[in-house]
Formats: C-alpha cells, sequence, structure tokens
C-alpha cells in the first residue's frame, strides 16, 4: 500500500480557502460530510487521478460523470490539441455544432432539435422556461431528492450537495419562486396526482431524473415513467427527463431508450462534451421552436456551443458509439457489484448496491433503498468511516453517501480486482 500523506493537499487546501469560498468552487468537492479535507488533483489518465501529494487512486467519481472514457483519452487530447491553434470562441456559427447536434438528434429518441448551453443548470433552467412559455402555465412539480443543477426553482428539496449539506431549501429563493415548485416523491406516481389534484391546468412541467443518481443511484420502480409519461399527456403537461447524468451513461440514447419512454423534453450534460462544460435541451420540434429566434421564449449564451467543447464532446459520442462499448461497461460494472455483494454475504454487513449499468451507489442499509426517505435512512457513521477507508487504499469514491460512482471505459478488470479486495478489508473493518 502507498504512504497515505495527505500534507501537501492540506496545505493547499489552508491557502484555497483564503481566496476561494470555502476552498471549492463547488460544496461537494468540500468533504464537509465525510469530514476530512479535500484531496488535491494534479493530473490524471485513464482510470487513475493522481494527488498533488504524489498518491495515485483508482477513480470512481469520473468528474461526477461526464469521463466515460477515462481520463486525458488520447482521441479527445489529439482533437483539442488540432483545433485549439484554430481559435478558442467566435461568437457565430460553426459546423461542428451542428455535427454535434445532428449526432444527439441520432442517438437520443426523443429528440428532434437541440440547444447548447453551458452546463447541465443551465439546461434545466432553460428547459423549464421553455415548459412554462410553450404552455402559459406557471407551476412545476419536481421529486424530492432529486438534482436539477442549481437554478432557484430546483433548490426545494434537492439531492446531492445540497442534500448533503442538510440545506434542501436554500436561502437566497424567493416565496414566489419557491411557491411555483411542488415536489412530489419518487417512486410514488399517488404523491404526483395528489399534488396536482385540482390545479392540473397550471402545472408546465414535471421534471425527473428518470434514474434518481443525487440521492445515490435509486432506479424507477416499474411502471413509475410509463404512469409519469401517461399522467403528464393526458393533463398537457410537459414532462422533461433529467438525463445529465444518464444521457449518454446508460445506453446509448441514455434513460429514455433503456426503459423505452419518449419525454417531451431532455436535458443533458456531464458526458456530451467530454470533460469540457457543455449542457444541452432538446426535444420535439413543436416546442423547441419556441425558443428565441423562432420564438418567444429567450434564450442565449456568449460562449454557448463554443470549439472546444463541441469538438470533445463529438469525439466523446463517436467513441462511445463504437461496437460493443456499452456491453464491455456493464461486464465490469456487473463484476464489481457481484464481487462487492459477495465479500458483505461474507463479512455479514448488510448493504444495498443499487446499479444500473456503470453507475452505482452502494447504500449502508438493511432495506430496499426507493426512495428519498429510504436512502437518508442508511447508515452515515458506517459510509463516512468506509470512505475514509477506501481512501487510504486508493480508491477515490465521491465524498457523500448520496452521489453515484461511476465506472468508464479506462476501467481495467486488475482496477476493479484492486477495488474489491479493498473494499473487503474495509468492510472487514467496519463490522
Ligand atoms: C449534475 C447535474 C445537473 C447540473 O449540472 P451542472 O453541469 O453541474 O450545472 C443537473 N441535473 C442532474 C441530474 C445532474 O446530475
Amino acid at each position: 500500500m502507498q504512504n497515505f500523506n495527505i500534507e501537501k493537499s492540506t496545505l493547499l487546501y489552508s491557502e484555497s480557502i483564503k481566496y476561494i469560498s470555502g476552498g471549492v468552487n463547488s460544496p461537494a468537492r468540500a468533504f464537509r460530510s465525510v469530514g476530512g479535507n479535500p484531496i488535491f488533483i494534479k493530473r490524471a489518465k485513464g482510470s487513475k487521478i493522481y494527488s498533488e501529494d504524489g498518491i495515485e487512486f483508482i477513480d470512481y467519481v469520473c468528474s461526477w460523470g461526464p469521463m466515460i472514457l477515462g481520463h486525458a483519452h488520447p482521441r479527445i487530447v489529439k482533437t483539442l490539441k488540432n483545433i485549439i491553434e484554430d481559435g478558442t470562441s467566435f461568437g457565430a456559427p460553426t459546423d461542428i455544432e451542428t455535427k454535434l447536434a445532428s449526432l444527439i438528434v441520432k442517438m437520443v429518441p426523443s429528440i428532434e432539435k437541440v440547444r447548447m448551453v453551458n452546463s447541465g443548470t443551465e439546461a434545466t433552467m432553460s428547459a423549464v422556461r421553455l415548459a412554462r412559455g410553450f404552455t402559459g402555465r406557471e407551476k412545476i412539480v419536481k421529486f424530492c431528492g432529486c438534482y436539477h443543477g442549481h437554478g432557484d426553482s430546483f433548490l426545494i428539496k434537492a439531492g446531492s450537495g445540497a442534500l448533503t449539506l442538510g440545506v434542501p431549501d436554500s436561502q437566497g429563493i424567493t416565496k414566489g419562486t419557491a411557491s411555483d415548485t411542488i415536489v412530489a416523491n419518487f417512486n410514488d406516481i399517488d404523491s404526483v396526482k395528489t399534488v396536482i389534484k385540482g390545479i392540473e391546468n397550471q402545472v408546465a412541467a414535471v421534471i425527473v431524473e428518470p434514474i434518481a443518481g443525487n440521492m445515490g443511484v435509486i432506479l424507477p420502480e416499474n411502471g413509475f415513467l410509463e404512469s409519469l409519461s401517461k399522467l403528464t399527456e393526458d393533463n398537457g403537461i410537459i414532462l422533461i427527463f433529467d438525463e445529465v447524468i444518464t444521457g449518454f451513461r446508460v445506453s446509448k440514447g441514455g434513460a429514455q431508450q433503456l426503459y423505452n419512454i419518449m419525454p417531451d423534453l431532455t436535458t443533458l450534460g456531464k458526458i456530451i462534451g467530454g470533460g469540457l462544460p457543455v449542457g444541452a435541451y432538446g426535444g420535439r420540434t413543436e416546442i423547441m421552436d419556441y425558443i428565441a429566434p423562432d420564438g418567444p421564449v429567450y434564450q442565449a449564451g456568449t460562449l454557448s456551443g463554443n470549439p472546444l467543447a463541441m469538438h470533445a464532446g463529438y469525439e466523446t459520442l463517436l467513441a462511445l458509439s463504437e461496437e460493443g462499448f456499452y456491453e464491455k461497461l456493464e461486464e465490469k460494472s456487473k463484476m464489481l457489484e457481484e464481487d462487492i455483494s459477495e465479500n458483505s454475504e461474507k463479512l455479514g454487513i448488510k448493504i444495498q448496491y443499487n446499479r444500473v449499468g456503470s453507475m452505482a451507489t452502494l447504500f449502508f442499509s438493511e432495506n430496499r433503498v426507493k426512495d428519498f426517505t429510504s436512502a437518508t435512512n442508511s447508515d452515515i457513521e458506517k459510509f463516512k468511516n468506509y470512505y475514509h477507508l477506501m481512501l487510504k487504499m486508493g480508491i477515490y469514491l465521491p465524498p457523500s453517501r448520496f452521489e453515484s460512482t461511476f465506472i468508464s471505459s479506462a476501467h481495467s478488470e486488475e482496477d476493479i480486482e484492486t477495488t474489491v479486495k479493498a473494499n473487503y478489508e474495509a468492510l472487514n473493518l467496519l463490522k
């Protein structure tokens, strides 16, 4: 085992907190929910990240999802090097935007037209504005524990960092905005029917992570998404699938392809940027033509569709379109699930390993985790200890029990075996 000395990271953190709020540019990075201070990363290659202290980790954060090809993939690096000399942003259309857009339309079943933005947050904010403009209605329904970026309308019972910090309702959001967001329970169609009863014709959109990834991974139960699709259709409500994580992650066409459901609008992010800042939203032409300059709903962006991000996204989507890509990812992910489950059975530690393809969460819980309540009932102390034990053994997991781990095409069988061994040792120490 490597010498686990994080003195340099600790020093760098003490500097960063002087100049950056909380020392980090996104709260989930701050290790607040597991204790200790964050590890500063110097570089990454393939399945590995290397800290400023010189420690090598097998990385299961994958930049919180985007790095499905692993870090510094030769194809992406080569492309970026080649094009950077031609300029990095023009504020005018480029052909690569059309190329990426047409590839997205080809891959994601429900998308006929798409608009590029710079983050998942922008994508969801814009999609909701579009849904409101299109329907002429104001309210939206979201699910408890689902995270849709940090737009005001979504920071009501949100997941991810907001959940970890225990501030489900952020300060700084007006009562008016909050009152337009209605919260229902994931995997509970009756809760949706109840909250919209009598105000069906005021609801513009229902937004959902078709596979929840921000209260840990939670699978949609049989029939939940189908019922949601029917309920929204019957009431003229726009169904938005937030596929910022699941898009290009669980299949080429995302969760909508996996479960064969056509939402009205889809939001994308993470993987479509290939590691650069990109988001997108798309859907039926009839709805998408409501956006400016064709339609009355305004949305714009100085750096939207910038050539570096578009090229990185395009090359990423081409790479994962190759024959057998998702099958290989599934094989490795399944191997990890089976071996970890075997470890826990051998050691008599009750866990729930929720997984769809290469996204998964290990919950320390005796009961099935199927919604926000069962996720928050998982054992936090066990998770904290497990987290630090794994970290010391060179396994870099997301520093919160409400996040998904990700496997990339760069993870090797050897990486998986090393991880399974570390998991055995950690679980054994937790007994
Ligand atoms: C990460 C995430 C977002 C926000 O994307 P950012 O690029 O961080 O703004 C939105 N929705 C889901 C489901 C996410 O996981």
